[in-house]
């Protein structure tokens, strides 16, 4: 058995996070990886021509401070989303009236992070049962809110928690488009550089299944290997955190936190073409789908970027219920679908497909689902609190439970440093 100051369970930013900075700190750690490579919702593949492109988190904005610090300080540039022209809408409305509702929509969200969310007004209410409560409200307006809260989220908001969501959304506090920017070389290339700052401290291939914990510390036990350590940081998402067991059991206020959390359902699909046609016609290459629900595009193109080839396509986002719908089913199926959705909605040049990536998010073994856990259970009163305070020798450290950006990469390094810095307080004492 290996003994140790720290133990971090999972390799997503979060936990690279934590860490890196244990490490900073001048800490033993290590750090358990359930697969086979580090980045967890972070992920890329290689196109058959060898292009890498990112097949899980991948966009950031400017207000994004330490993802664009991490991001300098390994020498990977930016590369700025290509945003002229105009935004198509599917069924088509007329643009006035589309910017005129999507207006509406960010009225709506200012008004939503500056509620208090513990007002016990606002307890038990879904998203969707809060809008019904909205007297006035254009309808237009109302059903583009929920759209885009089951296309961010991931889930119905008939299912999501009210509150919850006016918690969250008053720490995403970008004035850019969080969708403004993308790591040339990939986000997940900067994940496998903060991995290979750690050296042998990272194990892979190691899920951890249950950990014994008392005051003095905890024995983590992977399918072949026991660790020991005074402190652990577990940087996995919450519903994913439910499923290890612990020894002895967790106390309520932890178990009951869990309980309200449920995974988001995403499908992430790249199109790839040999030209960004849609530009010559005056779109920028956004879509946004009011039916299907839960369907939206954007030109995720890479060009002029030193020593790259250029990469030319959509991005294409499936999201909610939608998402969980397609899920199993023949991809075939799925890649026609796509196909037919941006015919409609770009022309007739949107079949010439090169190359479609799809990668379904839904019931991922080790993420659970994406883009982030949502709290589902309306009546849970901030059942991010109890995770965040952990438990004896315990802390949960994911981007679901930040003070910044949750749910968002940023979110995962600002949670991974905190809970570290608590733990190096913690072994100080
Ligand atoms: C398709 C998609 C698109 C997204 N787009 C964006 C975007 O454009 N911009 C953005 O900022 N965010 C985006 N996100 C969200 C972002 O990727 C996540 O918020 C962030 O990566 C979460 O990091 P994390 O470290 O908290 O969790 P994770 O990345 O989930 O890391 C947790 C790690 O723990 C491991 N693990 C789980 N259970 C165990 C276990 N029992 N033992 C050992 N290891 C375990 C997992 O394998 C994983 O590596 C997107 C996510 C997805 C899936």
């Amino acid at each position: 058995m290996s003994r140790h100051d720290v133990i971090v369970i999972g390799a997503g930013f979060s936990g690279l996070s934590a860490a890196t900075e244990l490490m900073a700190q001048g800490l033993d750690v290590i750090l358990l990886e359930a697969r086979d490579r580090v980045g967890g919702r972070v992920e890329s593949k290689l196109l058959a021509d060898g292009a890498r492109i990112d097949t899980g988190g991948q966009f950031l904005c400017r207000d994004m401070v330490e993802l664009n610090a991490l991001a300098r300080a390994h020498g990977r540039a930016v590369t700025w989303a290509y945003v002229e022209g105009d935004e198509v809408f599917q069924p088509p409305i007329s643009l006035t009236r589309g910017y005129e509702i999507w207006e509406g929509v960010e009225a709506l969200r200012e008004h939503i992070i500056r509620l208090d969310p513990t007002d016990p007004a606002l307890k038990g209410l879904t998203v969707s049962q809060w809008i019904a409560r909205q007297p006035g409200l254009d309808q237009d307006v109302a059903s583009a809110f929920l759209r885009l809260i089951e296309g961010l989220w991931c889930r119905s908001p008939d299912e999501v928690s009210f509150a919850w969501l006016a918690s969250t959304d008053s720490r995403i506090t970008n004035e850019y488009s969080e969708m403004e920017s993308f790591l040339a070389t990939t986000m997940h290339a900067l994940a496998e550089d903060v991995a290979a700052t750690l050296g042998t401290r990272l194990k892979l291939s190691s899920p951890v299944k249950s950990i014994a914990h008392g005051p003095d510390g905890a024995t983590v036990h992977t399918g072949d290997t026991t660790y020991e350590a005074r402190r652990v940081i577990v940087s996995v998402p919450p519903v994913m955190a439910s499923r290890i067991t612990y020894d002895p059991p967790l106390p309520a206020p932890i178990t009951n936190a869990f309980a309200a959390w449920g995974t988001g359902h995403c499908i992430k699909i790249f199109i790839r073409y040999a030209t960004p046609f849609w530009r010559a016609r005056g779109f920028s290459g956004t879509v946004m789908w009011s039916a299907p629900q839960g369907l939206y595009a954007c030109d995720a193109s890479r060009e002029g970027n030193g020593g790259l080839a250029d990469l030319f396509g959509l991005v294409m986002f499936i999201g909610g219920s939608f998402a969980k719908s397609w899920h199993g089913r023949p991809q075939s199926e799925l890649e026609t679908f796509i196909r037919t959705q941006l015919v409609t909605a770009l022309g007739e040049e949107a079949g010439n497909i090169i190359e479609l990536s799809i990668r379904d998010w839904t019931d991922d073994t080790w993420s659970g689902g994406a883009y982030s856990d949502d709290v589902i259970d309306p009546n849970a009163a901030d059942p991010e609190a109890p995770l965040r305070l952990g438990h004896g020798p315990l802390r949960f450290a994911s981007s679901e439970l930040s003070p910044s950006y949750p749910g968002y990469i940023e979110g995962a390094i600002v949670m991974g440093r905190f809970a570290a810095r608590e733990a190096v307080q913690d072994l100080a004492r």
